[in-house]
């Protein structure tokens, strides 16, 4: 387990703020030199200007959650004159020319940033083996994965080199990670968090989502950047109740809890505990759901029958979105341009020549897979019959939630695995996120927290799914249990 004595939330540190215990530019020279000494290649890129320049002109009194606080940004996220790389070579020295809206509200928030963090080229992977600068390590066990696509960003909150982390998750990638990590990390309401300013992968499954050292930092990040942006327009125009004062009053009185607790239906769905998962894992979630049920949680068994088919259905709706969100890097409007016979190449062999050398594999596998699966006659087929079992999936969902509050079971089936080992067998790696697809599919929200420990003495996290638009009710439920958990 990480020495997380030494790892403090954001809501610690803004209490030694105002005791005028430390300062922000102290806590900022701290996590800098943390994220300078860092061996788990968590960043593609510090930004020690920029964190300065916010510690030493933020207030010492300023009562925002996160004003002085360090975090880090997938490097999928937009930041103006600072080079957002996703990962790939096809964006190397890409410096965008706005900032994007969740990176603005930061700003304006004035949380210091103390690095891009290190992903999965194009947010493609479950373990932070594709990113083109360099695979990311588990900070608790040299040679094992983070996770991925967020590793980066889970690694360093991990790894006490920032307090707060923001990820992307398309098909898991915030919450996955995070189980992986031992942190916790929520995938919001699709529609819920802009997607202005991230780079698109898959566009009906993107979210932005926070990754952090317990539920209540988690929610206070959620509060800072959910809300309505007409800049994006699947953003969700719906009210925002604030989730940090749920989070805060189950966590400062048992008897709320333990209430909490009583009133609580939870379904546990058959098909997360089936085959395919690790003895180690369904130990640590039963575990958890025993402690539950002595305090009264009530408990039914479920079924989302059509979630067996969320796997085949994501990785036909996500490689067409993003063959066709790709097709921008062409070597003309961003990054670099490859010219195989100077100036006597034409314009499709240096399409070919930029894209053929500087997309890695599995950017390239998708790309292929999802241009056959959008090509006319196939169409129909493919994409079209993806969309509609999609929606199943969805009433899977909906329906589920008549009978009760939250769903859980485990986030991955297994806890994190060795540098390597899946790299050669892209099914089985994809079967990382069986738990965690189905969630996107259905555009609901999802947190995972962690649960224990399984083989190796490594993180397992417990996932826990609401209603759209349910987030408040969904983290004070998941604080609830987090509290339970670590009595
Ligand atoms: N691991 C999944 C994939 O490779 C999910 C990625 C994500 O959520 N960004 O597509």
């Amino acid at each position: 387990m990480l020495p997380k004595e030494k790892w403090k939330k954001a809501w610690e540190w803004k209490k030694l703020l105002a005791e005028k215990k430390t300062s922000p530019k102290e806590i900022c020279e701290e996590y800098l030199k943390r994220a300078e000494q860092d061996k788990t290649n968590a960043f593609i890129k510090l930004t020690p200007e920029w964190a300065r320049g916010v510690a030493q002109s933020v207030s010492q009194d300023s009562q925002d959650v996160m004003s002085g606080i360090p975090i880090g940004l997938k490097d999928n996220l937009v930041t103006k004159g600072i080079e957002t790389t996703c990962g790939s070579k096809i964006l190397q020295n890409y410096k965008p020319p706005y900032d994007g809206t969740v990176v603005k509200k930061l700003k304006d928030l004035q949380a210091v940033v103390i690095g891009k963090c290190n992903l999965d080229e194009f947010a493609m992977g479950s373990s932070n083996e594709n990113s083109a600068y360099g695979s990311v390590s588990l900070p608790q066990k040299e040679n094992y994965v983070p996770g991925g696509s967020s590793g980066g960003s889970a690694a360093a909150v991990a790894g006490g080199l920032v307090v707060h982390a923001l990820g992307s998750d398309t098909g898991g990638s915030v919450r996955q990670p995070a189980s992986f990590c031992g942190v916790v990390g929520l995938k919001p309401t699709y529609g819920r968090v802009s997607r202005y300013g991230l780079v698109a992968f898959a566009s009906s499954l993107d979210q932005i989502g926070p990754l952090a050292l317990d539920v209540q930092d988690c929610a206070d990040m959620y509060d800072s950047i959910a809300g309505y942006d007409p800049l994006d327009s699947t953003s969700a125009n719906r009210k925002n109740e604030s989730c940090g004062l749920r989070v805060r009053e189950v966590r400062e009185s048992k008897s709320k809890r333990d209430e909490k607790l009583k009133s609580l239906t939870v379904g546990l769905p058959k098909e997360f505990f089936g085959e395919g998962l690790s003895d180690d894992v369904r130990a640590s979630i039963d575990a958890c759901i025993q402690k539950m049920r002595a305090k009264g949680v009530k408990f039914k068994e479920v079924s989302l029958p059509h979630s067996k088919f969320a796997l085949p259905v994501y990785y036909v709706v996500a490689v067409s979105e993003a063959s066709t969100n790709l097709s921008r890097y062409d070597g003309v409007r961003f990054g670099p341009r490859i010219l195989p016979h100077e100036n006597k190449t034409t314009l499709e062999e240096m399409y070919s020549a930029t894209r053929g050398a500087l997309f890695g594999p599995e950017v390239k596998r998708r790309i292929l897979l999802g241009t056959f699966a959008l090509s006319s006659g196939y169409y129909d087929a493919y994409y079209k019959k993806a969309c509609q079992v999609r929606n199943l999936i969805s009433q899977d969902f909906i329906r589920t939630f008549h009978d009760v509050d939250v769903i859980l079971g485990p986030t991955t089936p297994t806890v994190s695995f060795e540098k390597g080992a899946k790299s050669n067998d892209p099914l089985s790696m994809y079967l990382s996120d069986i738990y965690t697809v189905p969630v996107n599919l259905a555009g609901v929200p999802a947190v995972s927290i962690p649960s224990g420990l399984g083989n190796h003495q490594l993180p397992v996290g417990l996932q826990i799914i609401g209603p759209s638009f349910s987030e408040p009710e969904l983290l004070s439920a998941a604080a609830t249990i987090e509290s339970l958990l670590e009595e």
